[in-house]
């Protein structure tokens, strides 16, 4: 099911235009607007999913596909040295458009941007509470 004004139900759609990679019957992988770096890609799925949370299994497991495949395009046809795989859930996580999406990133030596986190100091007790939580 496509969402009403949902920006990018009506791109992967083909409702609106875009500079498209990749299309077949359930995903269409596009250039992102405002890339991050040269060929900074987007894998969206046709049917509309708010997050990965709301993606069926089948689609999340063709979408990694697809993102390895293109990847591997990308890393071909531009020589990129690097590429990191992004993922965004809900406004805290950076999410901004709410349709399920995978970013593509290519990287480049010195492209100045940072896909980055401060590792924490946890202690062992600390992580076998989390591993606990988690799990039982
Ligand atoms: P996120 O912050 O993970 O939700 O990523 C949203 C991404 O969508 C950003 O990288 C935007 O540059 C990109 N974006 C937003 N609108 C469009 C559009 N109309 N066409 C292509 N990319 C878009
Ligand atoms: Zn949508």
């Amino acid at each position: 099911m496509k969402k009403e004004n949902c920006i990018f139900c009506k791109i992967a759609n083909g409702e609106i235009p875009s500079q498209t990679l990749y299309e077949d019957k359930h995903f269409r992988i596009i250039l992102d607007l405002g890339p991050a770096t040269r060929g900074h890609a987007l894998v969206l799925p046709k049917e509309h999913a708010e997050n990965l949370f709301e993606l069926s299994e089948a689609a999340a497991g063709e979408a990694f596909i697809l993102a390895k495949k293109t990847a591997a395009k990308i890393k071909e046809k531009l020589g990129c040295d690097g590429l990191n795989l992004v993922q965004n859930n809900g406004e805290t996580a950076g999410q901004t458009v709410p349709h399920f999406h995978i970013h593509i990133i290519p990287r480049y030596k010195d492209d100045g941007q940072n896909i980055n986190w401060v590792p924490g100091r946890p202690s062992q007790e600390e992580l076998e509470a989390v591993r606990r939580q988690i799990t039982e």
